[in-house]
Protein backbone atom coordinates (compact mmCIF):
# COMPACT_ATOMS: atom_id res chain seq x y z
CA UNK A 1 0.00 0.00 0.00
CA UNK A 2 2.68 2.23 -0.55
CA UNK A 3 0.27 5.01 -2.50
CA UNK A 4 -2.27 5.02 -0.24
CA UNK A 5 -4.07 8.13 0.57
CA UNK A 6 -2.57 9.60 -2.65
CA UNK A 7 -4.66 10.22 -5.31
CA UNK A 8 -3.61 9.15 -9.26
CA UNK A 9 -5.52 11.31 -12.20
CA UNK A 10 -5.01 8.53 -15.13
CA UNK A 11 -6.13 9.63 -18.76
CA UNK A 12 -7.44 6.69 -20.98
CA UNK A 13 -8.59 4.65 -18.01
CA UNK A 14 -11.57 2.70 -19.78
CA UNK A 15 -9.59 0.37 -21.54
CA UNK A 16 -6.37 -1.15 -22.25
CA UNK A 17 -3.04 -0.06 -20.72
CA UNK A 18 -4.49 3.13 -18.76
CA UNK A 19 -7.11 0.80 -17.17
CA UNK A 20 -4.59 -1.56 -16.36
CA UNK A 21 -2.58 1.39 -14.56
CA UNK A 22 -5.40 2.67 -12.78
CA UNK A 23 -5.42 -1.27 -11.64
CA UNK A 24 -1.86 -0.97 -10.17
CA UNK A 25 -1.99 2.36 -8.94
CA UNK A 26 -5.68 1.48 -6.87
CA UNK A 27 -3.76 -1.83 -5.79
CA UNK A 28 -0.75 0.58 -4.46
CA UNK A 29 -3.79 2.46 -2.43
CA UNK A 30 -3.93 5.21 -4.08
CA UNK A 31 -7.08 6.54 -5.37
CA UNK A 32 -8.30 6.72 -8.86
CA UNK A 33 -9.83 9.36 -11.28
CA UNK A 34 -10.22 7.30 -14.59
CA UNK A 35 -10.44 9.83 -18.12
CA UNK A 36 -12.22 8.34 -21.06
CA UNK A 37 -13.54 9.55 -24.07
CA UNK A 38 -16.52 8.40 -24.93
CA UNK A 39 -16.74 4.28 -24.04
CA UNK A 40 -18.94 5.87 -20.46
CA UNK A 41 -19.77 1.41 -20.38
CA UNK A 42 -15.85 0.34 -20.42
CA UNK A 43 -15.20 3.33 -17.55
CA UNK A 44 -18.06 2.57 -14.85
CA UNK A 45 -16.90 -1.09 -15.47
CA UNK A 46 -13.13 0.13 -14.86
CA UNK A 47 -14.33 2.67 -12.22
CA UNK A 48 -16.17 -1.05 -10.32
CA UNK A 49 -13.42 -2.74 -10.55
CA UNK A 50 -10.71 0.18 -8.67
CA UNK A 51 -13.50 0.74 -5.89
CA UNK A 52 -13.66 -2.68 -5.41
CA UNK A 53 -9.86 -2.53 -4.57
CA UNK A 54 -10.96 -0.50 -1.57
CA UNK A 55 -10.61 2.85 -2.90
CA UNK A 56 -12.19 5.64 -4.15
CA UNK A 57 -13.04 6.10 -8.07
CA UNK A 58 -14.36 8.30 -10.41
CA UNK A 59 -15.17 7.80 -13.67
CA UNK A 60 -15.15 11.41 -15.77
CA UNK A 61 -15.75 11.95 -19.27
CA UNK A 62 -13.65 14.50 -21.12
CA UNK A 63 -11.67 14.80 -23.91
CA UNK A 64 -8.16 15.79 -23.50
CA UNK A 65 -7.24 17.23 -26.77
CA UNK A 66 -9.36 20.39 -25.69
CA UNK A 67 -7.79 22.54 -23.15
CA UNK A 68 -11.14 23.62 -21.60
CA UNK A 69 -12.08 20.24 -21.21
CA UNK A 70 -8.70 19.16 -19.55
CA UNK A 71 -9.04 22.46 -17.43
CA UNK A 72 -12.37 21.34 -16.15
CA UNK A 73 -11.66 17.56 -15.36
CA UNK A 74 -9.00 18.41 -13.28
CA UNK A 75 -11.12 20.79 -11.54
CA UNK A 76 -13.89 18.06 -11.19
CA UNK A 77 -11.28 15.66 -9.47
CA UNK A 78 -9.80 18.17 -7.27
CA UNK A 79 -13.24 18.99 -5.67
CA UNK A 80 -14.28 15.11 -5.51
CA UNK A 81 -10.80 13.55 -4.59
CA UNK A 82 -8.77 15.91 -3.77
CA UNK A 83 -5.51 17.31 -5.92
CA UNK A 84 -4.15 14.66 -7.76
CA UNK A 85 -0.20 13.55 -6.73
CA UNK A 86 -0.01 10.96 -9.92
CA UNK A 87 -0.59 12.78 -13.41
CA UNK A 88 -0.63 9.77 -15.88
CA UNK A 89 -1.10 10.70 -19.58
CA UNK A 90 -1.86 7.45 -21.34
CA UNK A 91 -4.74 8.14 -23.42
CA UNK A 92 -3.68 7.85 -27.27
CA UNK A 93 -5.06 7.13 -30.58
CA UNK A 94 -3.41 6.07 -33.71
CA UNK A 95 -4.86 6.74 -37.45
CA UNK A 96 -2.16 5.12 -39.55
CA UNK A 97 -1.28 5.43 -43.32
CA UNK A 98 1.87 6.07 -45.13
CA UNK A 99 2.73 10.07 -44.93
CA UNK A 100 2.11 10.57 -48.75
CA UNK A 101 -1.69 9.72 -48.32
CA UNK A 102 -2.05 10.82 -45.11
CA UNK A 103 -4.79 13.60 -44.05
CA UNK A 104 -3.72 17.13 -42.79
CA UNK A 105 -7.09 15.54 -40.31
CA UNK A 106 -5.07 12.64 -39.51
CA UNK A 107 -2.03 14.07 -38.61
CA UNK A 108 -3.32 16.66 -36.13
CA UNK A 109 -6.16 14.79 -34.74
CA UNK A 110 -3.40 12.28 -33.57
CA UNK A 111 -1.04 14.97 -31.70
CA UNK A 112 -3.45 16.92 -31.03
CA UNK A 113 -4.93 13.64 -28.72
CA UNK A 114 -1.35 12.23 -27.64
CA UNK A 115 0.81 15.18 -27.43
CA UNK A 116 -0.78 18.45 -26.66
CA UNK A 117 -3.78 16.48 -24.49
CA UNK A 118 -0.71 15.63 -22.33
CA UNK A 119 0.36 19.22 -22.09
CA UNK A 120 -3.24 20.25 -20.99
CA UNK A 121 -3.32 17.99 -18.26
CA UNK A 122 0.01 18.46 -17.32
CA UNK A 123 -0.69 22.64 -17.36
CA UNK A 124 -3.84 21.71 -15.17
CA UNK A 125 -2.04 19.86 -12.77
CA UNK A 126 0.99 21.92 -12.28
CA UNK A 127 0.17 25.00 -9.48
CA UNK A 128 -0.74 22.38 -7.28
CA UNK A 129 2.28 19.95 -7.92
CA UNK A 130 4.75 23.72 -7.53
CA UNK A 131 2.66 24.50 -4.82
CA UNK A 132 2.87 21.16 -2.70
CA UNK A 133 6.75 20.56 -4.15
CA UNK A 134 6.18 17.28 -4.94
CA UNK A 135 4.24 15.05 -7.39
CA UNK A 136 4.49 12.55 -10.25
CA UNK A 137 3.91 13.27 -13.78
CA UNK A 138 4.24 9.59 -15.88
CA UNK A 139 3.84 10.11 -19.78
CA UNK A 140 2.88 6.82 -22.18
CA UNK A 141 5.03 7.34 -24.94
CA UNK A 142 6.25 4.40 -27.65
CA UNK A 143 8.98 3.05 -29.26
CA UNK A 144 7.69 4.16 -32.33
CA UNK A 145 8.85 7.49 -31.14
CA UNK A 146 12.25 7.09 -29.93
CA UNK A 147 12.59 4.33 -32.76
CA UNK A 148 10.19 5.35 -36.03
CA UNK A 149 7.67 3.24 -37.33
CA UNK A 150 6.68 3.14 -41.47
CA UNK A 151 2.36 4.32 -41.57
CA UNK A 152 2.84 6.02 -38.64
CA UNK A 153 4.74 9.76 -39.10
CA UNK A 154 1.44 11.10 -37.05
CA UNK A 155 1.58 8.94 -33.94
CA UNK A 156 5.57 8.89 -33.94
CA UNK A 157 5.73 12.41 -34.11
CA UNK A 158 3.17 13.02 -31.46
CA UNK A 159 5.18 10.41 -29.12
CA UNK A 160 8.52 11.63 -29.84
CA UNK A 161 6.72 14.87 -28.86
CA UNK A 162 6.11 13.64 -25.83
CA UNK A 163 9.63 12.49 -25.11
CA UNK A 164 10.72 15.84 -25.47
CA UNK A 165 8.11 17.32 -23.54
CA UNK A 166 9.21 14.84 -20.72
CA UNK A 167 12.39 15.86 -20.46
CA UNK A 168 12.18 19.67 -20.63
CA UNK A 169 9.45 19.72 -17.93
CA UNK A 170 11.38 17.24 -15.64
CA UNK A 171 14.56 19.65 -15.96
CA UNK A 172 11.72 22.98 -15.45
CA UNK A 173 10.16 21.27 -12.34
CA UNK A 174 12.66 19.37 -10.68
CA UNK A 175 13.68 21.79 -7.79
CA UNK A 176 9.82 21.94 -6.95
CA UNK A 177 10.57 18.66 -5.90
CA UNK A 178 8.43 16.53 -8.47
CA UNK A 179 9.42 14.25 -11.45
CA UNK A 180 8.33 13.42 -14.80
CA UNK A 181 9.12 10.62 -16.75
CA UNK A 182 8.12 8.56 -19.99
CA UNK A 183 7.44 4.76 -20.18
CA UNK A 184 7.67 3.64 -23.95
CA UNK A 185 5.81 0.67 -24.93
CA UNK A 186 6.52 -1.76 -27.61
CA UNK A 187 3.36 -4.04 -28.69
CA UNK A 188 0.79 -4.30 -25.91
CA UNK A 189 -2.13 -6.69 -25.97
CA UNK A 190 -4.67 -4.00 -26.59
CA UNK A 191 -7.61 -2.77 -28.81
CA UNK A 192 -5.40 -0.35 -29.96
CA UNK A 193 -3.09 -3.60 -31.66
CA UNK A 194 -6.27 -5.41 -31.99
CA UNK A 195 -7.19 -2.68 -35.19
CA UNK A 196 -3.74 -4.08 -36.63
CA UNK A 197 -4.01 -5.78 -39.70
CA UNK A 198 -3.07 -9.11 -38.67
CA UNK A 199 -0.08 -10.08 -41.42
CA UNK A 200 1.65 -7.14 -39.89
CA UNK A 201 1.09 -7.77 -36.51
CA UNK A 202 2.78 -10.94 -36.57
CA UNK A 203 5.65 -9.35 -38.90
CA UNK A 204 6.17 -7.01 -36.18
CA UNK A 205 6.30 -9.30 -33.39
CA UNK A 206 9.19 -11.32 -35.25
CA UNK A 207 11.04 -8.31 -34.05
CA UNK A 208 10.66 -8.61 -31.06
CA UNK A 209 13.16 -10.62 -29.23
CA UNK A 210 10.48 -12.02 -26.56
CA UNK A 211 8.64 -13.14 -29.26
CA UNK A 212 5.07 -11.87 -28.10
CA UNK A 213 3.05 -8.45 -27.41
CA UNK A 214 2.95 -7.23 -23.65
CA UNK A 215 -0.05 -7.82 -21.38
CA UNK A 216 -0.96 -4.64 -19.97
CA UNK A 217 0.09 -5.34 -16.15
CA UNK A 218 3.29 -5.11 -17.70
CA UNK A 219 3.08 -1.52 -18.65
CA UNK A 220 1.46 -1.05 -15.57
CA UNK A 221 3.93 -1.83 -13.36
CA UNK A 222 6.47 0.14 -14.42
CA UNK A 223 4.23 3.31 -14.03
CA UNK A 224 3.77 1.77 -10.86
CA UNK A 225 7.08 1.79 -9.77
CA UNK A 226 7.74 5.44 -11.42
CA UNK A 227 4.81 6.70 -9.01
CA UNK A 228 5.77 4.93 -6.04
CA UNK A 229 8.61 6.02 -2.93
CA UNK A 230 11.79 3.51 -4.71
CA UNK A 231 11.36 6.21 -7.99
CA UNK A 232 12.12 9.50 -5.91
CA UNK A 233 15.36 10.55 -7.49
CA UNK A 234 14.52 9.40 -11.20
CA UNK A 235 13.39 11.89 -13.65
CA UNK A 236 13.50 13.06 -17.20
CA UNK A 237 14.06 9.45 -18.21
CA UNK A 238 12.05 7.52 -21.02
CA UNK A 239 11.84 3.61 -19.87
CA UNK A 240 11.34 1.04 -22.58
CA UNK A 241 9.02 -1.87 -21.87
CA UNK A 242 9.61 -3.72 -25.33
CA UNK A 243 10.68 -7.24 -24.48
CA UNK A 244 14.05 -6.30 -25.72
CA UNK A 245 13.16 -4.39 -29.34
P1 LIG B 1 -6.76 1.73 -26.28
O1 LIG B 1 -6.99 0.35 -25.78
O2 LIG B 1 -7.15 2.09 -27.66
O3 LIG B 1 -7.42 2.75 -25.24
C1 LIG B 1 -7.30 4.14 -25.47
C2 LIG B 1 -7.81 4.88 -24.26
O4 LIG B 1 -7.65 6.30 -24.49
C3 LIG B 1 -9.29 4.67 -24.00
O5 LIG B 1 -9.50 4.73 -22.61
C4 LIG B 1 -9.92 5.88 -24.69
O6 LIG B 1 -11.21 6.21 -24.15
C5 LIG B 1 -8.91 6.94 -24.35
N1 LIG B 1 -8.95 8.10 -25.25
C6 LIG B 1 -8.77 8.12 -26.59
N2 LIG B 1 -8.86 9.38 -27.05
C7 LIG B 1 -9.10 10.18 -25.98
C8 LIG B 1 -9.34 11.57 -25.81
N3 LIG B 1 -9.33 12.41 -26.86
N4 LIG B 1 -9.58 12.05 -24.57
C9 LIG B 1 -9.61 11.20 -23.50
N5 LIG B 1 -9.39 9.89 -23.59
C10 LIG B 1 -9.15 9.37 -24.83
O7 LIG B 1 -5.19 2.11 -26.19
P2 LIG B 1 -3.99 1.35 -25.45
O8 LIG B 1 -3.43 0.36 -26.40
O9 LIG B 1 -4.38 0.96 -24.08
O10 LIG B 1 -2.92 2.55 -25.40
C11 LIG B 1 -2.78 3.40 -24.28
C12 LIG B 1 -1.56 4.28 -24.50
O11 LIG B 1 -0.42 3.47 -24.70
C13 LIG B 1 -1.67 5.17 -25.73
O12 LIG B 1 -1.08 6.41 -25.48
C14 LIG B 1 -0.86 4.41 -26.76
O13 LIG B 1 -0.36 5.28 -27.74
C15 LIG B 1 0.22 3.85 -25.89
N6 LIG B 1 0.88 2.67 -26.48
C16 LIG B 1 0.17 1.56 -26.82
C17 LIG B 1 0.82 0.48 -27.38
C18 LIG B 1 0.10 -0.79 -27.77
O14 LIG B 1 0.72 -1.66 -28.39
N7 LIG B 1 -1.17 -0.95 -27.43
C19 LIG B 1 2.20 0.54 -27.61
C20 LIG B 1 2.90 1.69 -27.25
C21 LIG B 1 2.24 2.75 -26.69
P3 LIG B 1 -12.57 5.46 -24.71
O15 LIG B 1 -12.56 4.06 -24.14
O16 LIG B 1 -13.67 6.28 -24.15
O17 LIG B 1 -12.47 5.48 -26.19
Amino acid sequence: MELKGKVALVTGASRGIGRAIALRLAQAGADIALIYASNGQAAQEAAGQVEALGVRALALRADVSDFAQAQAAYAQVKEALGAPDILVNNAGITRDGLAMRMSQADFDRVVQVNLNGAFYLTRAALPDFVRRRSGRIINITSVSGLDGNPGQANYAASKAGLVGLTKALAREVAPRGITVNAVAPGFVDTDMTAAMNPDTLAQALKLVPMGRAAQPQEIAGAVAFLAGPDAGYITGQVLRVDGGM
